[in-house]
């Protein structure tokens, strides 16, 4: 049985804290794409933990994280990593990565950071993470594959000639200090000293886990949105965020993938530029930010404050629907306790036509939210695990948005913890 984690939205939406408290019943979690460039940010009894490449379930002793073939995999952050969880005397995971997952160089991240600085004003809000040159290059088909660090004459020919073009561009288009192959050479011999411990044929293994029964969880990072065919193109990342994604990341059968839990915060937020309909601004935007997730909308990488706007039905619907949503888990439902009224975001106008359907990027940046309130309860609900228990107007909050996405709510997060959650028979799965 496989069921992913992944999000409706421009990521953040929550899915570190579901993928963790459904790791609890799992045996097995999977990354299947992006890299170190967003994180997830877990509480739980160790403590309260940014992880960026280890899958959610890192912090049982049960469960063995998978770090699929189509990931960005960076190998020093994973190291890094796996040492600061150690540290705090978490037990050492189980970790496997995927032979042919393929490595975040060292210039991938210049080459991030050069062209960001190229750009200027006209920049993508990069991470900086080398995320979009690694991909580019894996596509271009001038990649290393995890494998290629066992190989070493192999390594060392393909390091000097992938040397060549990438000079040509650090010389005449970024005016930079040039590679020098024999020390690339080196520090990839110290990333297969760092990695050999885990790599492995994950793929194989997955086929076998499957057929004894066992269960496994794709963990999405970012959402929908960030999708770089279906998302806001070009304010995307550079891998598919789609659970669909999941089967070729991992290396499984599509039709393995069972359920899709499909993560959807209470209200919006987002990181990096692009159009943001529902987006909010200055003091509203604020406490909205001050207030959100747990200690606020910051960056887990980044420390970048987030972009901030009320929850987006539009926008939401669309991410369900390309997820092929089977759940909705609906999160920091807490946060929104202090408001007196809530403005939700039905439709988008656009040259003066009202739509609910989410547009292409030209007509989107052309959008205008249209705004309709719901009362606020005003009160908190952390604590609440009974859905007839929460006060009538959240309940009222949560069925409006049901109803406007088309999607049922089966789960809602109303805490950081593993424990604060609500399960919900959705009058939409009798
Ligand atoms: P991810 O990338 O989708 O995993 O999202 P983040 O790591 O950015 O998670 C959002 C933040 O919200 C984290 O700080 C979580 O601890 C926190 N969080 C998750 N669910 C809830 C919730 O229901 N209520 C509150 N208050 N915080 C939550």
């Amino acid at each position: 049985m496989v069921k992913a984690i992944v999000g409706a939205n421009w990521g953040d939406e929550g899915k570190g804290k579901i993928t963790d408290m459904l790791a609890k019943e799992a045996d097995i979690i999977v990354r299947f794409q992006g890299g170190a460039n967003a994180g997830h940010t877990i509480v739980n009894e160790y403590g309260k933990f940014a992880l960026h490449t280890l899958p959610s379930g890192v912090f049982y002793s049960h469960t063995t994280s998978v770090i699929g073939n189509g990931v960005a995999l960076n190998i020093p952050i994973l190291s890094e990593e796996i040492r600061s969880i150690t540290d705090r005397n978490v037990p050492a995971p189980r970790i496997l990565v995927s032979d042919r997952c393929q490595i975040v160089m060292p210039y991938h991240i210049l080459f991030d950071q050069y062209e960001e600085e190229r750009l200027g004003g006209k920049s993508f809000g990069s991470t900086r993470s080398g995320i979009a040159p690694f991909y580019s290059d894996k596509y271009a088909k001038t990649g290393f594959q995890v494998n290629e660090l066992f190989e070493k004459e192999r390594l060392k020919e393909k390091v000097e000639r992938i040397c060549e073009t990438k000079n040509v561009i650090l010389e005449h288009l970024y005016h930079k200090p040039l590679i020098r192959p024999e020390e690339l050479l080196e520090t990839l011999h110290q990333y297969k000293e760092m990695i050999a411990p885990y790599v492995c044929d994950t793929s194989a293994y997955l086929a076998q886990a499957l057929k004894d029964n066992r269960t496994i969880l794709l963990e999405g990072q970012l959402g929908t949105l960030k999708d770089p065919d279906h998302g806001i193109y070009p304010m995307v990342t550079s891998s598919s965020t789609l659970a669909a994604y999941g089967a070729i990341g991992a290396g499984i059968p599509p039709y393995e993938i069972r359920q899709i839990i499909t993560v959807c915060k209470a209200y919006s937020s987002a990181v990096g530029a692009g159009a943001f309909v529902s987006e909010i601004f200055g003091e509203e935007a604020d406490e909205l930010r001050r207030r959100g997730g747990d200690g606020g909308e910051y960056g887990a990488t980044t420390g970048r404050p987030r972009r901030m706007g009320w929850f987006d039905c539009v926008a939401s619907k669309y991410g369900c629907r390309l997820q092929g949503t089977t759940d909705v888990a609906f999160t920091v439902l807490d946060v929104l306790g202090y408001l007196d009224e809530i403005p939700v975001c039905v439709g988008y106008e656009i040259d003066g036509e009202v739509t609910t359907d989410f547009p292409v990027t030209a007509k989107l940046e052309k959008a205008k939210p249209v705004l309709r309130k719901l009362p606020g309860w005003k009160c908190g609900i952390r604590g609440i695990r009974n859905y007839e228990d929460l006060p009538d107007n959240c309940r009222a909050y949560v069925e409006f948005i049901e109803a406007q996405i088309g999607y049922p709510v089966t789960m809602i997060s109303n805490g950081p913890g593993r424990d604060d959650i609500i399960y919900r028979q959705s009058p939409l799965n009798v």
